[in-house]
């Protein structure tokens, strides 16, 4: 399949470039990375994104460049790369009747993703999307930049939170390594990246840690935060990505999750664990996905039903990995 990917961005000439709604580094940096080694190996690219462009990921090369949504673009790309997507509702925005004319490129690491694409290169032992684009770019042969390393690095470093999480090898390393060699400066991008946060994302994390509730034993901790919470501070969506990681940075913690209220009766839940349970099944059983340590879902239910629910599939896990 990867030969197949690499013939395809060779040998054609028009593409679409998409991830996944509120975007994390990987998806942006998956998506400006394969945007930028497109335009480098004079192709016809254009990023699309579904809502305006994360702030934390304006520093990165290319993300000028992004278009929002499909209107009055005159362009008719033979394939839609779609980067870092679990499911092809996730894709952002919707395609719509795009795959009638252009055929869909799938390349993800998610163990849930369900294949969706025309063409589909998902390989869930990845560290990162950009891993996967940086092996596909270098199979076509493709001439990297210094502003393709950085993004490829974003992804890399967001997806393994800086080296930290399971699923690290030697391999990530000599990844990271191509990519320094060319001239990425690492505490440049993770400055930008966990240390150079708005004020309000403080807040909302005071918030979170106020209302978080230790549950089962302390295996489990919830948290949540409101559309309201957001709104008062003037915070974007985008600012509570990863405040779920600190949930789950305690002695005996098992489970860390955060149910963030999008609308009335609207939620979205990110859960994180360390191991035992596995939470891309939890988020399965409620529409969601995602991967065996970090996944999430979106539902329309009460926060007290969402809550519960995820404390019986919880406990459920725990109990069936003890017996
Ligand atoms: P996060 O908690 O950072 O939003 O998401 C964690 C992981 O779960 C990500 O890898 C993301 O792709 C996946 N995920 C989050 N929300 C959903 C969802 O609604 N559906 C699916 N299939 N996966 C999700
Ligand atoms: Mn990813």
């Amino acid at each position: 399949m990867i030969d197949q990917l690499a013939g395809i961005i060779k040998e054609y000439r028009d593409f679409y470039i998409m991830t996944h709604v509120n975007p994390d580094g990987d998806a942006i940096g998956s998506l400006l990375g394969m945007y930028l080694a497109l335009k480098e190996n004079g192709k016809n690219a254009i990023p699309i994104i579904g809502a305006e462009f994360p702030e934390l990921f304006q520093f990165l090369p290319g993300s000028g460049n992004t278009v929002i949504g499909f209107d009055s673009i005159g362009f008719n790309p033979s394939h839609i790369i779609v980067l870092d997507v679990a499911a092809e509702n996730r894709i952002s925005p919707e395609i719509g009747d795009l795959r009638k004319s252009a055929k869909l490129v799938n390349i993800d690491h998610h163990p849930t993703n369900p294949l969706y694409g025309d063409y589909n290169y998902v390989l869930p032992s990845a560290n990162s999307t950009t891993q996967l684009v940086y092996e596909i770019l270098t199979r076509a042969k493709y001439r990297l930049n210094l502003d393709v390393a950085k993004c490829l690095y974003t992804g890399l470093v967001t997806d393994t939170g800086c080296f930290k999480f399971a699923g690290v090898t030697s391999a990530t390393f000599e990844l990271a390594a191509r990519l320094l060699e060319f001239g990425v400066d690492n505490y440049d991008i993770t400055r930008k990246l966990f240390e150079e946060f708005p004020e309000s994302r403080l807040t909302l994390e005071r918030l979170m840690i106020e209302r978080l509730e230790v549950l089962l034993d302390g295996k489990l901790v919830l948290s949540y935060i409101d559309n309201e919470d957001y709104h008062k501070l003037g915070a974007s969506l985008s600012e509570g990505e990863s405040l779920v990681n600190r949930l789950r940075e305690t002695r005996g913690v098992e489970v860390g999750g955060l149910i963030t209220k999008l609308s009335e009766n609207q939620y979205k839940v990110s859960l994180r664990s360390k191991g035992i349970v596995n939470v891309a099944t939890v988020a399965a059983a409620l529409g969601g996905g995602g991967h065996s340590r970090a996944a999430g879902l979106k539902v329309s239910m009460s926060r007290e039903e969402i809550r519960e629910r995820l404390i019986r599939l919880i406990d459920s896990s725990l109990n069936s990995s003890t017996t």
